[in-house]
């Protein structure tokens, strides 16, 4: 079960799409953003103005594709979508950029991904609407400045830490997405299963929800295994022990931690006696680059209370030692 979508196969996108919320109302969770991003998203419209750049980041699979489209549907405008590496060179993205309409959304997703170029490029045209383009070519070769319409870049990110003081800085609406609880979460679940037809108790959805690793995509793709089992075996009733059998048989952790999380885990444990070890040392050792260990994998582990991070490094905690099976080491005793 992948958490980034770059490991989602083109059924797994179809089935994404069909689930996805199309408006701010069927959006659960992130109330903060969400609550900010109506007023800005009004002020524009009274204004008649397009919305400011906005800039979406935080970990794989919270919503940031997702919020992007509403907030074009909320707009009312257009939205073209794209992504950082595809983005090869400055005339890739000025054919993107004068294809856009007044006020439409430009989404960028894994902005961390774009070439100098073509990030440099994208400047003038964020600041005021207007690229340089080189025409003819040899020795009649000339650039012309062209005027773009007002447009609203939003970029997303795992990885707001590789981005430039200067992109950075152009972004005048920047929303860092949270983790979900457990409560949102079931509501996530029971929202996907109604759409999916499928029969769920509420219980079964709580039961999903606990062990998604606070992420809506890796719910959904739970509710859509688990009702496999419950139409093979159950009627296609997803009840709370057909949905514990299926977890167990898919090797879902009871805290809903992933491969990544259990090998940071006991690399701290078992390789550096639970620590203060360095982020760089456990990155070595497990082999993920430590800025994605930082921004991806371990506010996760923080918040749930499986390390703590101290002036030293990283400390496993007692619940790190317990999930993993191990004694931790009396209180004291190093
Ligand atoms: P990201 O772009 O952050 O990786 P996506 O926006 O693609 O994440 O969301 C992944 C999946 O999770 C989508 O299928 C979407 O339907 C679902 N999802 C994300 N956030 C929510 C939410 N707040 N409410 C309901 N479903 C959500």
């Amino acid at each position: 079960l992948k958490s980034g979508q770059e490991g989602l196969s083109a059924a797994d996108k179809e089935f994404e799409n069909n689930i996805r919320p199309k408006d701010i109302e069927q959006f659960s969770g992130q109330e903060q953003i969400i609550e900010n991003l109506r007023i800005f998203i009004k002020a524009a419209k009274i204004r008649g103005e397009a919305l400011d750049h906005v800039l979406f980041h935080g970990p794989p699979g919270l919503g940031k594709t997702t919020l992007s489209r509403i907030v074009a549907n909320e707009l009312g405008v257009n939205i073209k979508e794209t992504s950082g590496p595809v983005i090869e060179k400055p005339g890739d993205l000025a054919g993107l950029l004068t294809n856009l309409g007044p006020s439409d959304v430009l989404f960028i997703d894994e902005i961390h991904r774009l070439s100098t170029v073509v990030e440099e490029y994208l400047y003038s045209a964020m600041e005021d609407y207007k690229i340089d383009i080189m025409i003819d070519s040899g020795p009649n070769a000339k650039s012309i400045q062209i005027n773009l319409n007002p447009f609203t870049l939003i970029g997303a990110t795992t990885r707001s830490g590789l981005l430039t003081a200067p992109l950075l800085s152009r972004f005048a609406i920047k929303s860092r997405l949270e983790y979900y609880d457990s409560t949102t979460l079931q509501k996530i679940i029971l929202r996907a299963a109604h759409i999916l037809n499928a029969q769920i108790d509420t219980d079964a959805a709580g039961e999903i929800a606990r062990r998604s690793r606070g992420t809506p995509r890796i719910a959904n793709g739970l509710l859509r295994r688990v009702r496999d089992f419950a139409q093979v075996l159950n009627d296609g009733q997803i009840d709370i022990g057909i949905t514990q059998h299926a977890l167990r048989a898919l090797h879902v952790d009871e805290h809903g931690l992933d491969e990544m999380d259990n090998r940071i885990l006991a690399a701290i444990v078992e390789k550096f006696k639970g620590g203060p070890v360095g982020i760089t040392t456990i990155a070595t050792s497990v082999g993920e680059e430590a800025g994605t260990l930082e921004e991806v994998y371990e506010p996760f582990l923080i918040q749930e209370g499986f390390i703590k991070r101290t002036p030293r490094g990283r400390e496993a905690t007692e619940k790190a030692y317990e999930h993993l099976g191990k004694t931790p080491p009396a209180y004291g005793a190093t």
